[in-house]
């Protein structure tokens, strides 16, 4: 089975210097989609490619290079900042534009001189959601996470029977998810000492990294997607924290699941990793011996060859008192259990549509290990065992004044190196109770 083609080949190189660079997350075989402006600026809101350092402006390509043909029309929803519209049109059309932006960007094109014009520097570069989200679904596809987190509530059955048959998830919030930024402690019912519960500010503050995946084309409602279509929908990948309030979430999540303890925000990476990218880093998806096997629907021999996706994840922290952010964990997201196929196959089983735009959260990816928990509850030992931080400082929850960063990047023999960039937010006081 052979998914790359030439916009993968490891030795492509790019006229912009700085997409050659060994360590960058945007070398020409990425190409992210993100949409932006000139920060400070009131131009409208455009699509633009993430190279090197810099952004190709797809409003200034449409208009000032020459282009394939075909290739004009397919540039146009992005000169528009509208992403959505060009999600909508499928993967022979995010194919091609791949393939065009590829040769337009490689080193000696001819359309380089045209182009150069119309980069913009990322560090100038103001960035907005990707497109609207209409519905967020997050999973829960990190089977150490949920035997990790299962222990600290149910010693005696982490694992719930239903975990390795069905993939868990819950209807998130579109409305509160960002790029980062500002995140405002959330207020909320905790548990207090007796019986009645008390209103106020949480104190067991969470990230949770996770990946997210953009549906690109979605499903009629009533019509199921097989695996091979739900395959064809994925549109791209993000970086996603999905903030987790652990003490609201442990007074209100019976009988229903997380509402309030994760609704007040959810960061993303602003740069979508087409699926197309990731081509060369996708892995045979196994289950450990003894475990069932998917159910035929949520199966199939593409999956099996190729649905696992290894993708390296970090979590690092800055405090206020730190002059460095310090890692706190890695993944890899090889470990989940079910793969973002299974994903979205499951969430439309029932016959749900799916729509352009819908962001699928993966549940957090932590590794086998114990240092390896994507979450601090995870890290902390469910606050028991505070994290000795340098310069003497503990944590066993997020403090004011803290920044999250999560970065992810791919990395395999015979492929270049891509990265996801990364998604930062800093915890500040709390909202008004
Ligand atoms: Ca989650």
């Amino acid at each position: 089975m052979n998914l790359t083609d030439a916009t993968h080949a490891p030795d492509l190189r790019s006229w912009v210097t700085s997409a050659n660079a060994p360590g960058t997350d945007f070398p020409v075989q990425n190409l992210p989609l993100g949409r932006f402006r000139r920060a400070k600026s009131d131009e409208p809101w455009r699509v633009g490619v993430a190279i090197g350092d810099e952004v190709l402006d797809l409003r200034l390509a449409a208009q000032q290079c020459p282009w394939g043909d075909g290739v004009h029309e397919l540039l146009q929803p992005l000169a528009d900042g509208d992403l959505a519209a060009f999600m909508a049109l499928g993967r022979p059309a995010w194919r091609r534009l791949r393939a065009a932006l590829s040769a337009a960007l490689a080193e000696g094109s001819d359309q380089g001189p045209f182009l150069e014009l119309c980069l913009v520097p990322q560090a100038q570069a103001e960035m907005a959601m990707p497109c609207a989200i209409r519905d967020y679904t997050d999973f829960y596809a990190g089977i150490h996470h949920a035997v990790t987190v299962g222990k600290l509530f149910r010693p005696d059955q982490p694992l719930l029977p239903n975990y390795k048959w069905v993939p868990i998830g819950y209807h998130g919030r579109a409305s509160s998810i960002g790029l980062g930024g500002t995140v405002r402690r959330p207020a909320g019912q905790l548990r207090g000492a007796g019986e009645v519960p008390v209103f106020g500010p949480s104190q067991r503050l969470d990230y949770e990294l996770e990946v997210g995946v953009f549906v690109g084309t979605g499903n009629a409602l009533g019509t199921p997607l097989t695996m091979a279509q739900a395959e064809d929908s994925l549109f791209g990948m993000t970086l996603l924290n999905d903030w987790s309030a652990r003490d609201i979430q442990a007074w209100e999540y019976q009988p229903l699941g997380p509402f309030l303890s994760k609704s007040f925000a959810t960061s993303i990476s602003p740069w979508i990793v087409s699926m197309e990218a990731l081509a060369p880093f996708r892995r045979p998806f196994t289950r450990p011996a003894g475990d069932p096997a998917p159910l035929p629907h949520l199966d199939s021999p593409f999956n099996q060859a190729a649905g696992a996706i290894d993708i390296t994840l970090e979590v690092w922290l800055k405090t206020p008192a730190m002059a460095q952010p310090v890692r706190l964990s890695r993944s890899n997201m090889l470990d989940a259990y079910w793969t973002l196929a299974q994903l979205l196959t499951h969430h439309a089983s029932n016959g749900c549509n799916l729509q352009t735009g819908d962001l699928l959260g993966s549940g957090t990816l932590s590794g086998p290990a114990p240092g390896q928990g994507g979450s601090l509850l995870e890290l902390s030992n469910g606050g028991r065992v505070p994290l000795q931080l340098p310069g003497g400082e503990t944590r066993s929850f997020l403090q004011d004044g803290d920044t999250v960063t999560l970065r992810a990047v791919c990395q395999a023999p015979g492929a270049a190196r891509i990265g996801f960039g990364s998604v930062s937010g800093t915890i500040t006081g709390a909202v008004k109770g």
